[in-house]
């Protein structure tokens, strides 16, 4: 049996539509353009990468992008003064900061300092309460992306074993977060795997849905998993696969890969997510849906849930 393919690419182009849609829509109904302000600190080239791609996205469905590069040399204080600056200013609906932050800035104190009706990354302590009581302002948008993928795929949640691995704040809590939640896309019954994990292959295997989350190139293999077992690979792994051409000279590519095995596991699998073209594209299309909802809210003058 050979998996089929969770098309998380076309989705998102498919949610972008949608999405441009009701930005045209807002805008002209209310006379306001939904704003992302995009904060770089120091030059790492993937996250660089991530911001451009993050502008790109705005532009495309009508969102104004404001980005703010600065230098590797910012203090905690100048960045919480610029945040302070964005947080007053009534035409920026979300705010976002690109991890990680340089050595030297104090991360948990710079996310907390977003107001919690722009952080529409949902990191601040305020909305991840409000996540976990299933009353939510902004869901996070990997796992968002990830349910919405499951969903609009007509992938059943309700009763099944979904097992994460990975428990990090942005992708494996948040994920289990919003699957254990009552509701459509979720009712799941949720176990959260790690590092200190004993037997994870055996608890690999008891998923009806495996998500994996971990950063470890190509770490879960074919016998890792359920025959039939629903595959979300979050992952993303740059690495160098040395090979020899017809020459017989060794020729290095950069590849990037996510954390599943893909070619041993797709042959078990009933779905699975490929790695470029998986669950990436969706992030960034759930940060733009967030960013359209923060504004409509701000409209409406409301501060609590509105999904
Ligand atoms: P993270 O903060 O580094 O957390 C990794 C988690 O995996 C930790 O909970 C760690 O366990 C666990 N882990 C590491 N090695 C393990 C092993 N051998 N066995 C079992 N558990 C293990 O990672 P993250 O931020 O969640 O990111 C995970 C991956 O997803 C990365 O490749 C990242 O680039 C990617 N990612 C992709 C997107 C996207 O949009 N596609 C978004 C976010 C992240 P401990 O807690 O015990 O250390």
């Amino acid at each position: 049996m050979s998996a089929q393919i969770l098309d998380g690419k076309g989705l998102a182009e498919k949610i972008r539509r949608e999405i441009g849609d009701s930005v045209a829509e807002f805008q002209k109904r209310t006379g306001v353009q939904p704003a992302l302000a995009v904060i770089l600190v120091g030059e790492n080239p993937a996250s660089q990468v991530y911001v451009r791609n993050k502008e790109m996205a705005c532009e495309k469905a009508g969102i104004k992008s404001l980005k703010y590069l600065l230098p590797a040399t910012t203090t905690t204080d100048e960045l919480l003064a610029l945040i302070a600056r964005l947080n007053a200013d009534s035409g920026v609906h979300g705010i976002l900061v690109q991890l990680p932050l340089p050595k030297g800035i104090n991360e948990k104190v710079i996310l907390d300092s977003i107001d919690p009706l722009k952080d529409v990354d949902a990191f601040h302590p305020e909305n991840v309460g409000l996540i976990s009581q299933g009353r939510p302002r902004f869901l996070p948008c990997t796992p968002y992306g990830i349910q919405q993928l499951l969903v609009r795929n007509n992938i059943e949640t309700a009763g099944k074993h979904v097992v994460i691995l990975g428990r990090s704040d942005i992708v494996g809590k948040p994920m289990g977060l919003l699957l254990v939640q009552k509701g459509d896309g979720a009712n799941a019954t949720v176990t959260i795997a790690h590092s200190r994990t004993a037997n994870l292959p055996e608890v690999t295997r008891l998923a009806d849905i495996l998500i994996v989350a971990i950063g470890q190139a190509e770490f879960v293999k074919a016998d890792m998993v359920k025959p039939g077992a629903v595959v979300i690979d979050v992952g993303m792994n740059r690495i160098e696969k040395v090979t020899v051409d017809e020459k017989g000279e060794t020729v290095t590519t950069k590849k990037l890969v996510g954390d599943v095995d893909f070619c041993s596991v797709r042959e078990v699998a009933s779905w699975i997510t490929p790695v470029p073209g998986g669950v990436g594209p969706l992030t960034v299309t759930m940060l733009l849906l967030n960013t359209l909802n923060s504004a409509r809210n701000f409209v409406a003058g409301q501060t609590g849930n509105y999904i």
